[in-house]
């Protein structure tokens, strides 16, 4: 039995069915907007192109992040890792 991923306060999360080799699997992709700074390094490190810059508010730039395509993730964590403020999760 798989338990339901509880993300922190504040995320917008994605969910997809994956398949990373010959596998199958599922992710969850959490992203936290308000802690976002629009730095872009997760567009620039994830080799599927999974998420992409959009305009809006935010408290430094005025540019922010979403998930675009959420079941091309090969779970490989490069966004997750190099976001220096902590703002993405991968399940
Ligand atoms: S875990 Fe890897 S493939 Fe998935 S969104 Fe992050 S960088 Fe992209
Ligand atoms: S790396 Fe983190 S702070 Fe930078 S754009 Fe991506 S989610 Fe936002």
């Amino acid at each position: 039995m798989s338990e339901k991923i509880k993300l922190p306060d504040g995320f917008r999360s994605w969910e997809a069915d994956v398949k990373i080799g010959k596998k199958e699997d599922k992710v969850t992709i959490g992203h936290w907007a308000d802690g976002c700074k629009g730095c872009l390094i997760c567009v620039d490190v994830c080799p599927k192109k999974v998420w992409k810059p959009i305009e809006a508010k935010n408290k430094y730039n005025g540019q922010l992040v979403t998930v675009v395509k959420a079941d091309a993730c090969i779970k490989c964590m490069l966004c997750e890792i190099h976001c220096p403020d902590f703002c993405i999760k991968i399940f």
